[in-house]
């Protein structure tokens, strides 16, 4: 059971859609134009129901198949980056500062894929619910939906979503049961002294010390307080003060980010976070305030459904060709949410030699479109296959 031979029919048009979204990049919510042209591929595939507009620019169609049975859920992202596009390519990016630098023109590309297959063979029971989300990248268009009630008001029992990695060979899959991408949290300290001349510091309190002394204290939360076996990143990523050689600001800002698998550790970095940033500021006289933002949650997978997912993955692309037990990464994905709400699993999928995600240089490789795509939809009819009359 390799690629679907009939979705593999489809790759000249796939690569069309694909190269056609990659020239048109949105943000965020703000993905308007694409979702227009999922709907309209939609539309064409004949697929039973499309609901629009759920978190501004989400889409949720279902196809109905053979017969009474459960709905599955099959997702994928749609929102672009705010970088500039830098590969050359003569479909690049028409809109300057915008690029779609993750795949998610691509991920979208393999579910219409599906979807096509899904609606012309309708070889399933039950239903399926397409999930096209915006807003990946920045404030979790899955949670949106997911708080939209798509969930409960589309009856879906499980979900899977597909992610490209650059690097790993083309047309593999990967995953692993349990936890496989962490919890994304994100600290601001805005520090305020007393500023003056850089030739009389001791008229100061000088908010560019008490900032080196947090960034630096902060670093103690993993190597003092926590316990090594346990994943954790903490970093400071900006410290940002000061305008020229001579004077002492006012002001400091510190910027970074915490990746945590688990919540209890996650609540002792906050804890700590805390009481470093009151101490160090008690200490060099000067005011600091933590803003500490709670992000995207840890990508957990259910272990059966992953150990599915691993199974239908070994059908398309054959057994050596697929790890079941790859580990966990300290990136974030908001299809967490959707995770949470339901058992399901994320999978990845090699893209081969390329830039990184995320590079102004990346680009999705439309050679891997068939075999997501067939992922996706057999993912469909095994899980909800049609009862055989034995004779
Ligand atoms: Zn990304
Ligand atoms: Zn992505």
């Amino acid at each position: 059971m390799p690629v679907v031979n009939r979705i593999a029919d489809y790759a000249p048009q796939m690569t069309q859609w694909r190269q056609h979204l990659h020239q048109i990049p949105e943000l965020a919510l703000d993905c308007h134009e694409t979702a227009g042209f999922v709907a309209d591929r939609l539309r064409e595939f004949g697929v039973d129901e499309i609901h629009e507009g759920i978190a501004t620019t989400g889409i949720v169609a279902i196809i109905t198949g053979q017969g009474d049975g459960p709905t599955i859920g099959l997702r994928a992202d749609m929102d672009a980056l705010p970088m500039s596009e830098e590969t050359g390519l003569d479909y690049a990016s028409e809109r300057p500062g915008k690029m779609h630098a993750c795949g998610h023109d691509g991920h979208t590309t393999m579910l219409l894929g599906a979807a096509k297959y899904l609606a012309e063979t309708r070889n399933f029971t039950g239903r399926v619910a397409l999930i096209f989300q915006p807003a990946e990248e920045t404030i979790g268009g899955a949670r949106i939906m997911v708080e939209e009630g798509i969930m409960d008001r589309f009856d879906i029992g499980q979900v899977y979503a597909m992610h490209n990695v650059p690097g790993v060979e083309p047309g593999t899959f990967f995953t692993a049961p349990g936890p496989v991408m962490a919890a994304v949290d994100t600290f601001h300290v805005h520090i305020k002294g007393v500023g003056g001349h850089g030739a009389t510091p001791h008229e100061t309190k000088d908010p560019v010390m008490a900032a080196c002394g947090i960034a630096q204290a902060i670093q103690t939360i993993v190597s003092r307080n926590h316990y090594a076996l346990d994943d954790l990143v903490v970093s400071v990523t900006q410290i940002h003060a000061g305008t020229v050689d001579n004077v002492i600001p006012e002001t400091a800002y510190l910027n970074g980010t915490v990746r945590t698998f688990d919540p209890a550790v996650q609540q002792m970095v906050m804890e700590r976070m805390k009481t470093i940033v009151a101490g160090q500021a008690a200490s060099y006289g000067v005011e600091a305030e933590l803003d500490y933002e709670v992000g995207y949650p840890a990508t957990v997978n259910n272990a059966d459904k992953a150990a599915f997912a691993v199974e239908v993955a070994k059908g398309v692309s054959g057994d050596d060709r697929v790890v079941g037990d790859a580990g966990r990464v300290m990136g974030a994905e908001d299809f967490a949410y959707m995770l949470q709400a339901r058992p399901g699993a994320y999978v990845c999928i090699g893209q081969g030699d390329s830039a990184g995600l995320h590079s102004p240089e990346y680009n999705f490789n439309d050679e891997i479109a068939p075999v997501g795509a067939s992922f996706f939809a057999r993912l469909v009819e095994t899980a909800q296959p049609i009862a055989r009359v034995a004779k």
